[in-house]
């Protein structure tokens, strides 16, 4: 049985309190929401921080709020809640598929946003015991020098691997982090990563992700499509998010976002430009050969490489295919409308209900 090593646990009194200590413990501490990534990991000492700041249960990160900017989600709500929302199901359906689609409900009721959109990524050559990564002499990623999946590569390779953040790029969502001094700022939610498996995110070391803001519907359908070999339990192995905006039957805009193919959540926008300006009907009514042209498109500057479950080269015709399906269900839906605070009612905004 795999043991948690020895380490020091403190209750942050407030968010600008986590932020605080992480500056001042460096390297050595690490935030922790509900545990479901971190802790498995500490086990196989992939992660190995000696103090642990709780914020999982602070009621500043606990809450779902609605405004004429949109719908805010503070970090420490859990997937489960997220998933059970019938108001965010309506407003942003692939937020919600997305949520729902991670691991299992157990792990779902503890497991945050906000740990969810900072989750470790994952190399097959990582995802090991101590043990066995000892034995094949570690790797860029932990404790070694080397990409054990691409020798040559001067970054590492490992994949991202969070559900909701394709989803929250693709419906242009902005993520607030709080930094040691209680200062707050503002990024894309697509600005959070970098293409680097070791470093994959751009935020400092001090900050802590204090919410995830998602604009107003606005007409902005929205679908999420994971590849994974059970229906349950897995992590992505490739999958597409898919925001569709129409004026009319018209499509105006199309953003597609694939997941699990490299150390980022890839932006491939730009293949879903045949699209614009096409009915709605095209989509659905079958010009298979447009959908097949985007996903197609869509695929091409996806990299995956033999370091997840499954072989890469269908798990990159299966993302094909998860593209076309996540637009033909995005278009299905009926267009999200109304402003958002009046869609939630008076319960949801400003309310600080823990989840
Ligand atoms: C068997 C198994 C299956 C899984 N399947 C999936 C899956 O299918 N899809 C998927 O996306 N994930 C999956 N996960 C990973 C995990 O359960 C989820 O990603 C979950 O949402 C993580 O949230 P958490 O609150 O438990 O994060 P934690 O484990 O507490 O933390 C995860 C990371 O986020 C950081 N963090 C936490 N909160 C904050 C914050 N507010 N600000 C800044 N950093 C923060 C932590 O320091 C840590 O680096 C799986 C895990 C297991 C064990």
């Amino acid at each position: 049985m795999l043991r948690l090593p020895p380490f020091s646990f403190l209750r942050a009194r407030d968010v600008a309190e986590a932020a605080g200590l992480l500056a001042e413990h460096g390297d050595q501490a690490m935030l922790v929401a509900g545990g479901t990534d971190l802790v498995p990991k500490m086990k196989r000492g992939q992660l190995t921080p000696t103090l642990l700041v709780g914020v999982g249960h602070l009621a500043e990160l606990g809450h779902v709020s609605a405004s004429d900017r949109g719908v805010e989600i503070g970090a420490g709500v859990t997937l489960a809640r997220v998933a059970a929302d019938a108001r965010l199901g309506a407003a942003y359906p692939g937020y919600v598929q997305a949520a729902a689609s991670v691991s299992s409900p157990a792990l779902r009721n503890a497991g945050t946003i906000g740990g969810n959109l900072c989750v470790d990524t994952r190399c097959n050559y990582y995802d090991m015991s101590f043990e066995w990564r000892q034995a094949l002499g570690f790797c860029m990623k932990k404790d070694g020098d080397v990409c054990r999946v691409a020798p040559a590569s001067t970054y590492c390779r490992a994949i991202a691997s969070s559900d909701t953040a394709p989803v929250a790029i693709a419906l242009g969502a902005t993520v607030v982090l709080v930094g040691p001094g209680g200062q707050r700022r503002e990024l894309a939610a697509a600005d959070l990563y970098q293409d680097d498996g070791r470093c994959y995110l751009t935020k400092q070391p001090g900050e802590v992700v204090e919410s995830l803001r998602l604009p107003p519907p606005g007409g902005w359908r929205s679908a999420y499509v994971k590849v994974r070999r059970r229906h349950a339990i897995d992590f992505p192995l490739g999958g597409a998010a898919v925001a569709l905006a129409t004026t009319g039957p018209i499509i105006e805009a199309c953003r597609i976002v694939l997941t699990a193919v490299g150390p980022r959540p890839l932006d491939v926008s730009a293949a879903a430009e045949p699209l614009v300006g096409r009915p709605l009907a095209e989509v659905l009514g079958g010009d298979v050969g447009l959908l097949a042209e985007v996903a197609a498109a869509a695929v091409k500057p996806a990299k995956p490489l033999d370091n997840a479950d499954l072989h890469y080269v269908w798990r990159k015709q299966m993302t094909r295919r998860a593209v076309e399906q996540a637009i033909r269900q995005a278009a299905r839906q009926p267009a999200p409308h109304g402003a958002p605070a009046a869609t939630f009612g008076a319960d949801a905004a400003g309310g600080a209900k823990r989840g």
